[in-house]
């Protein structure tokens, strides 16, 4: 328990949620405590020659559960990374994958650092340092840990780390599976940028596929129309906003940044504000909408759906039972605290847990581990023959309707749509789309059907759970 906060640790806080749905389950003794424990974490101490001086950083990575192997999970760049947050994290990644069937164990990992601070050419000194240090001990290895972004990193910092497993591993074919979210050109697949975000969207979409678990969030109807706020507009919080106001219909009122928030009942224009963000540095000024300047009063704000997708620890114990939203969607890891957690389960809010809502992201690293080790890009066997087919069949089709003389003409959106082989975009889309579906109705399943489980969280960690216990009885631990 923190003196400062009155609330426990990140990471006791994950073990709570854990103990919770793990108290209505029947593992074999000794096999609750197993899963729960993170198995290790290495911290390092290295040092870098920088502006005339060395400067020492401190670096980790976690390894939450082997229970299937390579670990994964992604490595964030920010000052407050410490142990308890990887670890929490870690912990995260492992009930996370087994939600969404990615089969790998949990990991993360975290450099204490500014990464405004430093210079493109400093970072890449720094990453390849510490990319170095994980190597050299296989925390980084497409067979055993395969890091990708987090906060702080993307397709950049990827690509260096890759380079350098390559530059110390010469000969292992394999090299590109050591680390995902890579950028196109070096082994990255597409979609990726955009995984979590279009992830969080295709959540809400299953969500509101079911009128009874709308319901039992005092909603109704469809995304069409709802009133969402988003905090952070980062890479996962910017394409869910972006996809949920031009796709879905939602109006976006209100998005909360560092310093400050911004307001418009109509909507906000994603694309612009975003724009504004990347040359003002902040929200501060913007013309589309109303400026506040306390940022974290707007999580209060009266909407349908809440969506934080900053960091952990942002709805606690001190802000929870003012806030307003019926629908919670969690696209940050972590963000209600345990003991937010219950004030929200008893006002009656719905809550879509982290382990499910921001899996898209490592369900697209799978695809793109899947696609370095086939060393072959999605959908080129298949493209053209699919075409073809389509074409046959649009051929006939015509054939038969002159033939008949009944005159029927296939509209050419029709045709243009059809006759498109799937590509890797699309055939990524579709993989993303099915496990976000299936690992919606896993859990939602239990929710309705379990006795005892009161919430969309304790379900998904009870389908995760019970999914790492077989694979651990399964090898014989
Ligand atoms: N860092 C992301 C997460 O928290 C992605 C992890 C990955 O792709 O391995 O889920």
């Amino acid at each position: 328990m923190s003196l400062q906060t009155g609330e426990p640790s990140f990471r006791q806080s994950v073990d709570l949620m854990f103990t919770r749905a793990a108290a209505l389950m029947d593992l074999p003794p000794g096999l609750e405590e197993k899963i729960r424990v993170c198995n290790a974490t290495y911290t390092v101490r290295f040092g870098v020659r920088l502006r005339g001086e060395i400067r020492t950083f401190t670096g980790y990575r976690a390894v939450h559960s082997e229970h299937m192997e390579p670990v994964k999970g992604g490595i964030r760049y920010a000052l407050a990374v410490n142990q308890d947050e990887v670890e929490a994290l870690a912990a995260l990644m492992t009930y996370k994958c087994a939600l969404v069937e990615a089969p790998f164990g949990g990991s993360k990992g975290g450099l204490c650092i500014d990464p405004g601070a430093y210079s493109e050419e400093e970072l890449e000194k720094i990453t390849r340092r510490f990319a170095y240090e994980l190597i050299k001990r296989d925390l980084i290895h497409p067979a055993q840990n395969v890091p990708a972004p987090d906060m702080g990193t993307g397709e950049r910092e990827m690509a260096w780390i890759a380079d350098q497993y390559a530059r110390m591993t010469t000969t292992d074919i394999n090299a590109r599976a050591c680390v995902t979210g890579k950028p196109i050109h070096a082994g990255g697949i597409q979609g990726r940028v955009e995984a979590t975000g279009r992830g969080v969207q295709y959540a809400l979409r299953e969500f509101f596929r079911h009128p009874e678990d709308v319901a039992k969030a005092g909603l109704s109807g469809t995304l069409d129309g709802k009133r969402v706020i988003v905090q952070g507009l980062g890479n996962v919080g910017f394409h869910a906003a972006l996809f949920l106001s031009t796709e879905d219909g939602c109006r976006i009122t209100h998005v909360i940044e560092r310093d400050g928030a911004v307001e418009n009942p109509a909507g906000l224009d994603i694309m612009g504000l975003r724009d504004w963000i990347a040359t003002h540095g902040g929200v501060t000024g913007y013309p589309g909408g109303t400026y506040h300047p306390d940022g974290a009063r707007l999580l209060e704000a009266a909407c349908d759906i809440l969506i934080p997708a900053a960091m952990e620890g942002v709805i606690t114990i001190h802000n929870a039972a003012a806030i307003k939203a019926p629908l919670i969607l969690e696209a940050a890891n972590g963000p209600v605290t345990a003991g937010a957690d219950d004030i929200l389960r008893a006002r009656g809010s719905v809550i879509i847990p982290d382990l499910y809502a921001n899996a898209g992201g490592v369900t697209v690293s799978y695809f793109e581990w899947v696609k370095n080790l086939s060393h072959i890009r999605f959908g080129r066997m298949q493209r053209r023959q699919e075409e073809s087919r389509h074409q046959l069949l649009v051929d006939e089709l015509e054939r038969l309707s002159a033939d008949s003389g009944i005159g029927w003409t296939l509209s050419p959106d029709f045709k243009q749509k059809y006759l498109r082989g799937a590509g890797e975009l699309e055939l990524v889309r579709s993989g993303l789309d099915d496990t976000m579906r299936a690992a919606y109705q896993s859990m939602r399943a239990v929710w309705w059907e379990h006795p005892g489980v009161t919430d969309l969280r304790m379900a998904g960690f009870l389908v995760a759970i019970g999914r790492v216990a077989d694979s651990y009885q399964a090898k014989g631990i």
